[in-house]
Order: C-alpha cells, then structure tokens, then sequence
C-alpha cells in the first residue's frame, strides 16, 4: 500500500527558495551545516525521548559524494519523520508569523545567512547548492512507514509512502540526498572540501561526522564537560587546538554560568603576547558556538577589547542557531555575557595574582594590552588592584607593586598615592621633584610608559587615596612628616632671605619670557632648582603628550 501526494509550497517558502537561488556564493557552504545541524538535533532527539529503543548501532551522522553522479548524502539515525511530521516540518515556517518573515526577506537582500536560522528554514538551504532534493525518512516509532520526500525547490513537492523492497532498504532516521547543481556539483563532492567546511562550522557537534568512512569531528567540546573530570593534558591539547600554540597556557578559566545568562566558556592566557599593535590588530576574540555549532570566529563583542589577550571559546544555549552577524553585534544577552566573563576574567587575574612570580609573568607579557582598562568604569576597583608598578621602594628595575602594597605602608596621615613619570628608572632617581620624598622616605610609583599616566588619571583615587603625581605634590603635605634621610652638609645652611630674594629677580632677568614664574621651594634637597607647570595640576610629562597631539 503506497500513497503518493503532491503538495505546493507555501508562499514564503517559494520567496525564500527565489532568494536561496541568487545567494551569496560565499554564504552557499552553510547549507551544510544546517543539514549537519539537523542530524545531530534529530540524534538528540533520540536520545531523550527514546533512550530504550536504539538499537546496538552508534548514533552518527554520515556525508557520502559521489563524484560521477553529481550527488552528496547526509544521513543520520536518528529520531526520524512520519509522514506528518514531515509535512509539518519540511514545507511550512514553523515558528514565526509569514509577515515578519517576508519584511525580513526584502532587508536581508541576497544575503541568507541571516534569514535561515531566524526562522528556522535551514533545511532549506540546501537549496542554495541542489538541483533537488530526496529525503528518505522513517520514524523511530514502533512500525513506522518509511517516507519519501522529493522536490526540485521549485514550488511543490511530493511524498510517498515506500513499501515492500523499497521499505526495507530504509533503516531508522533521515537521509538527505542532494543532486548538486552542475557548477557545484565538483567544489561539494570533494572530500578535502566537506571535512574542511564541517571542521569550520560543526567540528564540536557530539556525534561522530564521518566522511569517507573517517570521522572529521575528532577534538570533543572541552568547555561543555564537567571540569573535574578534565585533565590538564586535555586542556592543554585543547589549547593548541584552539591556538596552534605548542607551549601550555599561563592560565585556564573554566566556567558554566546558569544566570543572568546561560553560557560555558573556556579561555585561556597564553604565556606569551601577541603583536596586537601591529598587523595582529584584528587577531583576537573568542569564538562563539551555539549549541556546540560555530556561530562567528573571533567575536569581538564577547569580552572587553583590554581583555584580547585572552583566547578561547563561548558557548550559549539561548541564542537561536542561526543569528545574523548584524543581530549578535548589539545582541543584549552578548553584552550580558560580556559583562559576566569580564568579572570572571578578572577575579581569575586576581587569584593568579596571589602568586607573585606568576603573576609577573602575566604582568610583563600582557600590562600594555591590559592598561587600556582604565575605560572600564564598572570595574575599575578590580581593575585597579590588579595594576602593577615599579617603585622607589624597590630593589630591582623589575620588581612590582600594587597599589594595596603601597598603600599598607604608607605614612599615618598619608592620602596620597604618589607616581612620577619618567624613562627609565635611573632618570626617576635624579629627578630634583622626588628629593624630597626620599627625605621623608615616602615611597614613589614609577611610570614608565605613556598610558601609565592615563591610567592613574582616570582612576583619579584609589580606596581613600588620591593618586597624585609627585612633581604636583603640595610641599606641606610632605613637610609636616618626619626626615629619614640626612640632608646634605652644605644645603642645611639655609641661605639669607635677602639674598635669596636678590636672586631670585636674577633669574627672572635673565630668563625673561622663558618661564611665568620663580620661586623659593622647599620640595628640593640636594638639587638646586626644577621646572614645575604653572597651571599646577597637569604633569610636564602630560604636558608633552598633549603638546605632541597639538602638532
Ligand atoms: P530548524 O532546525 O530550525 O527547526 P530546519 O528547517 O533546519 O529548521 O528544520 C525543520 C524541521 O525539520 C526540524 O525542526 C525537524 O523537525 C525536521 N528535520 C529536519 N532535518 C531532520 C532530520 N535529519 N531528522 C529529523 N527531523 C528533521
Ligand atoms: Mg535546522
């Protein structure tokens, strides 16, 4: 007993067929990993719904070409269709009104990537690359009839039911059968191609992909598995994966977060930094899956742009499959993941901290990227603390101190953490502004890039404290704090208040327009004058920088 029925399309499936047709031939590859994608869901499906009913073959998604008949298979067992769920899968658009879908049609142009997965008519993408299409189907059910489904994508397809022989030869689940167009049909029966597009769009899926009897999807979702049960080996191999970097990573953060938003992800800090400020600029980002699918490499919304050291991958169930690149880059539960990685990113930052050589390693390969997180206001306590400095306490050029360090010791009464700026360490040592901070042994962060001073500037205070540049210090502040140091012989002898005065109009006579003022100072103790700016809060340093804009 066979049945055979012709159906017509609806109306927004010949639209969407017309636009499939002219699409961008670079957008043509993803049909299949729709088809791909479909497979693997229809296995799940199984898996849940009917876990005592599969039989001893494994679950698996196959991709067989044939090269002579112009033809390319895709077959799982899985889950299956009756000839309802066919009809009601496979020719209608299930989850959105037709209105909204045509208005988004006439906007996406010839561009299907976006539209496909909006509406849950990926199937349909096998049109971009078929001349027509066979599905031969049967439902995991108890005494299901096989079904055959065939269309050209023209306007209408045909069903039957399959009996006998023909029934026979047709086991659990789905199989796809493309007759390719002539000018595809060499590009998508090429082995070498098809494993490369299913490593590209669908190499974490869970089950087996197998193209010519070898399975393509060989490295298992790592961030999807419970961290227990992940060896530093696996991480480790992940990584070179994900990196091609052969060394291990200076750092792995793991995590599955449930709310605001559900995600996994697993980033690592390489030990080593990248050139991200030369031709690398746009090298960074993580890559973004749905559902174990790749949905956009490097997504730069993901974490925040003085976080692009880390590298690594993000995997959400709430996004649909198939959003469009112009969708994700303002997409609210992006930027709610964001906005929790970042935290995480941070903490992590903060807990490598806790061992200082490591934390130094961290400090050297990746501060200048880091630095640039002064921007990021809703985390710059954290942000703060995590900052590192030379300082005038130091023994070492390459020894660091945090802000925290600084200020558990500083003066009683002292609220000011103080900073100069200057090339090198040695330079800072005889700068005639930081004299007096020896004397009172009041110790000095020393900056030594431009984006240091940004940064203090736009943090302004830290728990209490003012982060003050030295050379704009108030000498009163520092006055009425005990000397440590010995002031050199021949500077004790303060000179007469006359003289002094005599030579003070000498120096402005001769300097003349050189300068707006001179003054009598108490901050200097062995040299005999400085530059100071006039306008009393910007630093020569910051004074240069805007100098150099100007220009
Ligand atoms: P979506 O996957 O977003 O639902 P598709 O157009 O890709 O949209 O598929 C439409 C529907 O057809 C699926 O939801 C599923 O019910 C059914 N389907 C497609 N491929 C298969 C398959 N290989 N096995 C079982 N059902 C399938
Ligand atoms: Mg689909």
């Amino acid at each position: 007993m066979s049945t055979h029925a012709t159906y017509e399309f609806k109306a927004e499936i010949k639209q969407l067929l017309e636009i499939l047709v002219h699409s961008l031939y670079t957008d043509r590859e993803i049909f299949l990993r729709e088809l791909v994608s479909n497979a693997s869901d229809a296995l799940d499906k199984l898996r849940i719904t009917a876990a005592e009913a599969t039989d001893e073959a494994p679950l698996e998604i196959r991709i067989e070409a044939d090269k002579d008949k112009k033809t390319l298979a895709i077959s799982d067992n899985g889950i299956g269709m009756t000839e309802a769920e066919l009809v009601e899968n496979i020719g209608t658009i299930a989850h959105s009104g037709s209105a909204a879908f045509l208005k988004a049609m006439k906007e996406a142009g010839n561009s299907a990537d976006g539209i496909i997965g909006r509406f849950g008519v990926g199937f349909y993408s096998v049109y971009m690359v078929a001349q027509s299409v066979r599905i031969l189907t049967r439902s995991h059910r108890e005494g299901a009839t096989p079904v055959e489904w065939i269309s050209e994508g023209q306007g209408a397809y045909s069903i039957r039911e399959l009996s006998g022989e023909e029934a026979q030869a047709v086991g659990r689940g789905t199989r796809i059968e493309i007759s390719l167009k002539d000018d595809l049909a060499e590009q998508f029966t090429e082995a070498d191609t098809l494993r490369h597009i299913i490593r590209k769009h669908s190499n974490f899926l869970s089950f087996p992909i197998i193209v010519d009897g070898e399975r393509v999807n060989t490295v298992p979702a790592l961030w999807r598995e419970p961290k227990f049960q992940i060896t530093k080996e696996q991480y480790k191999e992940f990584y070179s994966f994900l990196t091609y970097d052969l060394d291990e990573p200076m750092d792995t953060l793991h995590v599955s977060v449930d709310a605001p938003v559900q995600f996994n992800a697993l980033c690592f800090i390489p030990k080593k930094s990248k050139d991200f400020m030369g031709f690398d600029r746009e090298d960074w980002g993580l890559d973004l899956y749905v559902r174990r699918v790749l949905i956009q490499r490097q997504n730069k919304d993901l974490i925040p742009q003085y976080l692009m050291f880390a590298r690594g991958v993000v995997d959400t169930e709430d996004l649909p499959l198939n959003i469009s690149r112009e969708t994700l880059q303002d997409n609210r539960l992006i930027r709610k993941i964001n906005t929790t990685l970042t935290k995480q990113i941070l903490s992590q930052l903060a807990k490598m901290a806790e061992d200082k050589d490591a934390y130094a390693t961290f400090w050297r390969e990746h501060s200048r990227v880091f630095k640039a997180g002064y921007m990021d206001f809703a985390n710059r306590e954290a942000f703060a603390a995590l900052l590192r400095f030379n300082s005038s306490s130091c023994e070492a050029a390459d020894e660091l101190v945090s802000l925290d360090e600084y200020i558990s010791r500083a003066k009683p009464d002292q609220k000011q953490v103080y900073f100069a700026f200057g090339p090198s360490r040695e330079a800072l040592k005889l700068n005639p502004h930081l004299e007096l901070f020896r004397k009172k042994g009041v110790e000095v962060l020393y900056l030594y890039e431009p984006i240091d001073e940004f940064v203090m500037d736009a943090l302004h205070t830290y728990k209490e404290f003012t982060l003050t540049p030295a050379e704009l210090a108030k000498p009163d502040d520092l006055a009425k704090l005990p000397d440590v140091e010995q002031a050199p012989e021949e500077a004790a002898a303060a000179p007469e208040k006359d003289s002094l005065e005599a030579l003070l109009v000498r120096f402005k006579d001769i300097l003349g327009d050189g300068v707006a003022d001179v003054r009598a100072t108490s901050r200097l103790t062995g040299s005999p004058c400085c530059l100071v700016n006039p306008d009393g809060h910007t630093t020569s340093s910051m004074d240069k920088i805007m100098r150099a804009m100007n220009h």
